[in-house]
């Protein structure tokens, strides 16, 4: 039995302006009451300031979409988690399919990004997922293994401080959903590597991402390992993204 609270993540990615974001939160803080579940929106880094004034207060949880592996200092464009501890930012996404993707990011870069955030007292919500090409080629369990298996292991901090969120990359942004039972035996992976590592492995928080809307959220947010989602698309649009926030508590 899944008793844990819990998380709905919005990921808005590099989506949003100034009056976009405002008339957004404010749809969402109008209807959001005092929901049972933790929700919170991964904002561009440049609205952080913007975004936890509006929300204070209102139960939202600032996230920002990346950190910094470096502590301080010479490393033009980078932003740190003590920056990002400054404007309140309660979790941060490490790993996202895109940063790997697109940033070349390494197994080990999003390791130390995980140590960095948690040195600054924020909670990372690393992100594991398979290519298509590797589900196809029946790679699914070794990729999501390795790639949690590199922040399992963690200096002075324990796994249960992290979230984990399952997206396979080819549901990502595509339209195309894992099915409940496809998430629920990828979950059920990290559940039982991450209990192989913790004694805590049962508080942490392992959300699916990959095209979760508000016609899917409720049947994936009701398997057993499944504790949340993160959500892209669908957390631009406030009557989608409350509708799944419904769907998860
Ligand atoms: C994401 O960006 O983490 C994500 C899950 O996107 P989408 O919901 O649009 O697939």
């Amino acid at each position: 039995m899944n008793s844990k609270k819990k998380l709905i993540a919005g990921n808005w990615k590099m989506n949003g302006r100034l009056a976009a974001n405002e008339a957004l939160l404010k749809a969402l803080i109008a209807e959001i009451g005092n929901t049972a579940c933790d929700v919170a929106v991964a904002v561009p880094a440049p609205y952080l300031a913007q975004v936890q004034s509006l929300a204070a207060g209102s139960g939202i949880a600032v996230a920002a979409q990346d950190v910094s592996q470096h502590e301080a200092g010479a490393y033009t464009g980078e932003i740190s988690a003590a920056m990002l501890k400054d404007f309140g930012v309660c979790y941060v996404l490490v790993g996202h399919s895109e940063r790997r993707q697109y940033h070349s990011e390494t197994d080990v870069a999003v390791a130390e990004k995980t140590q960095r955030a948690l040195a600054a007292g924020i909670t990372p919500i690393v992100c594991v997922g398979e290519t298509l090409q590797e589900r196809e080629a029946g790679q699914t369990e070794t990729v999501v293994k390795r790639q949690l298996a590199a922040v399992i292991h963690l200096n002075g901090h324990c796994i249960s401080e992290v979230v984990v969120a399952y997206e396979p990359v080819w549901a990502i942004g595509t339209g195309r959903t894992a099915s409940p039972e496809q998430a629920q035996a990828v979950h059920a992976v990290l559940r039982a590597q991450l209990s192989a590592a913790s004694e805590h492995a049962d508080r942490i928080r392992l959300l699916y991402g990959g095209s979760m809307n508000a016609g899917n959220a409720a049947q994936l947010l009701a398997q057993p390992d499944i504790d949340g989602g993160l959500v892209g698309g669908a957390s631009l649009k406030a009557s989608d993204f409350l509708q799944i926030i419904a769907a998860a508590c």
